[in-house]
C-alpha cells in the first residue's frame, strides 16, 4: 500500500480523526529526514504497536543554534519517503516551516532540570525548540504511541518528562541504538565527515566500550571513568565537548569520587571538524557490548 503523504496540519488531522473512528491505533516516529537505518529499526517497531503509522520529516529550525547546520542539513525527501514506506510508515507528515510556525508564532515549550546540562549546556535553545516542535506533533497527530530513539538519550528523557507533565495522551517509547558494521552510530551528520573523519570517528564508540569494560571490571569512581574517556577521545583527534556519567533516570550528576552508583548512562559529544556526533552508553548489569569482543583483546 502506498502511504499518503500530508503537508497541512488540517489534512493530516482530518485523516487521523477518521482512522481513529474506525478504531485504528496510531503510532508515530518524528524524525529530521536524511532517514538511515536508525530511523527504520524506529518505524518498524513502531509499525508492531499501531496500524496507522505516521512518520513526520521536519528539519525543525527552532532547535537548531545560530551557527549551526540547519541551512545545509540534508534534505532528501523523496527517498525518505520510500524507505519510510517500505519500512511500515503509512502516512508521512511533511509540513513547511510555516504550518508548525504560524506568522506571528510567539510560544515556546521549556522543559526544566533535565534540559539542562549535556547538549543542553551546549546547545542554548536546542531543547526549547525539541520540547516546542515535539508538543505541537503531539499535537496534530494525537494519542497513540510514539518511538524515539536512544541514540539522543537527554532528547529522550526530556521528551518522556515534558509528556508526563503535560498530560499527553502518549505512550514514549525508547528503542535502541543502531549503529554501522565498526560500531560508529548511526546518524544523518555523519554524511558530513571526510573519509579521514570517518576513520576517527569510531573511537567514540570504542571510548564508550572501554569505559563499559572498566565499569564491569572494577568500581571505578565516576570521575576517573570520565577522564578516561576524554583521554581516549583525545588521543584519537576529537575535540571532546562533553563525557559525562549520569543517573541514567533522572540524569541527575553523579558524585565524582564515588563508583557509578544505580543505572549510569554515559554520554558523550565530541567534535571532528565541523561536524559534531554524540553517543551514549547504559552502565549496567545487563548492557551488551557495543563491540564485538576479540580474544584475547579486553579480558
Ligand atoms: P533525527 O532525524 O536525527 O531528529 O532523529 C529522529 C529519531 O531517530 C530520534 O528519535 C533519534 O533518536 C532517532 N535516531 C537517530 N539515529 C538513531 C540511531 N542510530 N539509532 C536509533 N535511533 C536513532
Amino acid at each position: 500500500m502506498t502511504a499518503l503523504t500530508f503537508t497541512t496540519v488540517r489534512e493530516l488531522r482530518l485523516h487521523l480523526n477518521a482512522q481513529r473512528a474506525r478504531g485504528t491505533i496510531v503510532s508515530a516516529v518524528p524524525t529530521m529526514g536524511a532517514l538511515h537505518e536508525g530511523h527504520l529499526s524506529l518505524i518498524r517497531e513502531a509499525a508492531t504497536r499501531g496500524n496507522e503509522v505516521v512518520v513526520s520529516i521536519f528539519v525543525n529550525p527552532t532547535q537548531f543554534g545560530p551557527g549551526e547546520d540547519f541551512e545545509r542539513y540534508p534534505r532528501t525527501l523523496e527517498a525518505d519517503s520510500r524507505l519510510a514506506e517500505a519500512a511500515g510508515a503509512t502516512t508521512i507528515f511533511a509540513p513547511p516551516v510555516g504550518e508548525m510556525y504560524p506568522k506571528g508564532e510567539q510560544t515556546r515549550v521549556t522543559v526544566g532540570g533535565m534540559s539542562e546540562g549535556l547538549c543542553g549546556a551546549e546547545r542554548p535553545g536546542h531543547f526549547q525548540g525539541v520540547a516546542t516542535v515535539v508538543t505541537k506533533l503531539f499535537h496534530v497527530i494525537g494519542e497513540g504511541i510514539y518511538c524515539f530513539g536512544r541514540k539522543d538519550y537527554q532528547q529522550l528523557k526530556v521528551i518522556e518528562r515534558m509528556a508526563i507533565d503535560l498530560l499527553f495522551p502518549v505512550e514514549v517509547v525508547g528503542c535502541p541504538i543502531i549503529r554501522e558494521a565498526d560500531g560508529l552510530a548511526m546518524s544523518s551528520r555523519n554524511a558530513y565527515l571526510s573519509v579521514q573523519e570517518r576513520g576517527q570517528a569510531v573511537a567514540i564508540v570504542r571510548a564508550l566500550q572501554s569505559c563499559l569494560d572498566s565499569f564491569r571490571r572494577e568500581n571505578h569512581a565516576v570521575g576517573a571513568l570520565e577522564q578516561q574517556v576524554r583521554e581516549e577521545l583525545s588521543s584519537a583527534g576529537l575535540e571532546v565537548e562533553y563525557a559525562e556519567i549520569r543517573d541514567a533516570s533522572t540524569l541527575a550528576r553523579l558524585e565524582s569520587s564515588k563508583p557509578v552508583s544505580g543505572k549510569g548512562v554515559l554520554a558523550v559529544a565530541a567534535r571532528l571538524g565541523r561536524t559534531r556526533l554524540i553517543d551514549n552508553v547504559l552502565l549496567a548489569s545487563g548492557t551488551q557490548d557495543l563491540l564485538p569482543q576479540k580474544k584475547g583483546e579486553r579480558s
